[in-house]
């Protein structure tokens, strides 16, 4: 039976750390989060965020702006919160409506002020091997694979999903730590072949039920990033009660990754604040 990577407790332990480190500045590290349209998804998420930074001593501004914003509105609030004093990271709650370029608006975030690491400046550092400013959710990941001693050196990883700000960024983490990588996505021809040989599944396809006990390795550990509300519950990409009987280490859902990445917001943030203020 596979040991539960418990998420929830391990962002508790890391929020409380930051809640102290926090309390010692010279000043509160300033978030500001921009939500547009009203995808009531985005809207929890954003809620989420706002509370735990909250109770963490970090200042949220949040910019609720309607559907119909243009992009070049939008770009003008980027701009304004770039060189307000006050903010130290600017999070665009993806995804944004149709016709706003999400890589454009992205862009438009100063490179200091990046708390996501979806700008193309850190995009490219990552690539490079430099992983100063990441995306949070792949960040929790990799966090939760070091805290519980899960090996990644020269062992074989299977990501499902190729998202710019998942399933990317966790592969490139991944092999920066030396492990093989493989990507799967929608068009991979045979999952099973892929995932029987993994060490590490990492799932985020947001496709319920699609990772089954069959798919998981003896031993392997087995990421779960997924979530989709069915009636009401959130649900991962894993067949979690019959996968935790093969598996040696196994995230729930929830509980798993999505603590993982709010707290890695937060360090994200104060990451910004002490490159900006040059605290340490
Ligand atoms: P996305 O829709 O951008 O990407 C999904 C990826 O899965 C695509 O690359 C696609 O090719 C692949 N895919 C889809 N169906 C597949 C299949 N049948 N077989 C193999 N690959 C398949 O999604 P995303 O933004 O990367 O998010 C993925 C999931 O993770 C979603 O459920 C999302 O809600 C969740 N998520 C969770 C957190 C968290 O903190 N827990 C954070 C971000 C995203």
């Amino acid at each position: 039976m596979a040991t539960i990577l418990d998420g929830k407790k391990a962002a508790e332990a890391i929020r409380s750390q930051l809640r102290d480190e926090i309390s010692r500045l010279g000043k509160k590290p300033g978030l500001a989060a921009i939500i547009v349209g009203s995808n009531p998804a985005s809207k929890m998420y954003v809620d989420i965020k706002e509370r735990t930074c909250r109770e963490t001593g970090i200042l949220s501004e949040r910019y609720s702006l309607p559907e119909a914003t243009t992009e070049s509105g939008l770009t003008e609030l980027i701009k304004s919160l770039n060189s307000k004093k006050t903010i130290h990271a600017i999070l665009v709650q993806l995804p944004l409506p149709k016709h706003i370029s999400e890589h454009r608006i992205l862009s438009a975030i100063e490179a200091s002020k990046d708390v996501d690491g979806f700008t193309s400046h850190s995009k490219s550092q990552l690539l490079a091997g430099n992983e100063s400013s990441v995306p949070c959710t792949p960040k929790g990941i990799i966090r939760l694979l070091e805290l519980y001693k899960i090996p990644i050196e020269g062992k074989n990883a299977v990501i499902i999903g190729r998202s710019e700000i998942v399933g990317k960024p966790t592969a490139l983490m991944l092999l920066n730590r030396n492990a093989t990588v493989t990507i799967c996505h929608s068009k991979t021809a045979n999952l099973r072949e892929h995932t029987l040989k993994a060490d590490i599944i990492v799932a985020a396809a947001g496709k319920p039920g699609l990772v089954t006990a069959e798919m998981v390795r003896q031993g392997s550990a087995v990421i779960d990033v997924g979530t989709t509300k069915v009636n009401g519950r959130l649900i991962g990409d894993v067949d979690y009660e019959k996968a935790r009987e093969k598996a040696g280490w196994i995230t729930p859902v929830p509980g798993g990754v999505g603590p993982m990445t709010v707290a890695m917001l937060l360090e994200n943030t104060l990451q910004c604040y002490k490159n900006i203020e040059g605290e340490k």
